[in-house]
């Protein structure tokens, strides 16, 4: 391109809310084949509401669990201790899904307690000693790692995921962290963004392959993309943090160039992968200075308008 057809995009890009790093940016945005969108804060609001507490029967996990006996004193707690429990042991996250527990119990007048001995596990969720109590808040994966088996409450867990939320399951570990029961479980909904459904259907209109990654479950995951209409064969979920790099090299590794979009810190590295890092709205500076584009408001057409300026300028002036 000249340096006068990347000045105009530039500048249409800048009135428009949409910023190029550069003049070479802009050539690689015209070119690409595959955009691959993140899920949380770029295709949904990322504004998530917990909407489910439930305890869990001690009758539903005793025939699977051996460490049945744990709980003897207390059958079943009640969904108020479910909710105090897991705040008190999600204070010390900042994640998105860690402050909407915290925000509801807040609302709900239940005074979580100060944890002890906090771990963040990424990708996976947190444990912290609650009152004495070892206790584990996360996805199955974390469950798994802590020899808990997760299946007794998968029907529970399936329904509330079918819905598109995000289920977290709450449990009790052992001392020694070896063994532990399953307890409650608490789900969070986040609403998909108004614009998601035509980003994505215009994008495919200009023969634009759409794909998601995610660190969400599975069945979380294929029920946004439904309703976005992303195929669910274009859909991975479950991607650990530090592996979403590498998700996005395998979606270039056949020759196609990608734009990711995201907007957390967990981004950073895959928009670097990208051929075009797009960083989307309120995203964090850590996504912002890894960015080739950075699109100021917080709407996946933008995505669609990048592509168009990219196009448009390079092709009128050449
Ligand atoms: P993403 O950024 O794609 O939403 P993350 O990698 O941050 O995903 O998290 C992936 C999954 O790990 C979440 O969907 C959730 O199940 C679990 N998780 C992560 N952090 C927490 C937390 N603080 N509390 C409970 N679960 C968590
Ligand atoms: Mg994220």
């Amino acid at each position: 391109a000249t340096p006068a057809a990347t000045m105009v995009g530039t500048s249409i890009g800048a009135r428009n809310g949409v910023l190029f790093k550069g003049g070479d940016v802009l050539e690689r945005t015209k070119d690409i084949d595959t955009v691959v969108f993140d899920k949380t804060g770029t295709l949904t609001k990322g504004e998530m509401e917990l909407t489910d507490v439930r305890a869990v029967d001690r009758t539903e996990t005793e025939l699977v669990s051996d460490g049945g006996a744990m709980l003897e004193d207390q059958q079943r707690l009640d969904e108020e201790t479910i909710l105090r429990v897991a705040a008190s042991a999600e204070r010390g996250s900042e994640h998105p899904l860690a402050q909407a527990i915290v925000e509801k119990a807040n609302e709900q007048g239940i005074e979580p307690s100060e944890p002890t001995g906090f771990e963040n596990v990424p990708g996976h969720g947190v444990r912290a000693t609650v009152d004495g109590m070892a206790v584990l808040v996360g996805n199955r994966k974390l469950m798994r790692e802590y020899g808990i088996d997760p299946s007794p409450i998968e029907d529970a867990l399936t329904r509330l995921e079918a819905d598109g939320k995000t289920a977290m399951l709450v449990a009790r570990a052992s001392s020694d962290t070896t063994s532990g029961e399953l307890i409650g479980i608490v789900a969070v909904a986040d609403t998909i963004k108004e614009n998601a459904r035509h980003a994505v259907s215009t994008l495919r209109d200009r023969g634009i392959e759409v794909r998601m990654i995610t660190g969400d479950n599975e069945q979380t995951a294929h029920a946004v993309a439904e309703r976005i209409g992303i195929d669910p064969e274009n859909v991975r979920a479950g991607v650990l943090p530090e592996d979403k790099a590498d998700a996005v090299n395998a979606v270039q590794s056949n020759d196609n160039r990608a734009m990711m979009v995201g907007d957390g810190v967990n981004d950073a590295p895959a928009l670097a992968a990208a051929a075009v890092g797009t960083a989307i709205g309120s995203g964090t500076d850590v996504a912002i200075e890894a960015a080739d584009v950075t699109l100021m408001r917080d709407d996946p057409l933008d995505v669609v308008k990048a592509i168009r300026i990219s196009d448009g300028s390079l092709q009128k002036i050449k």
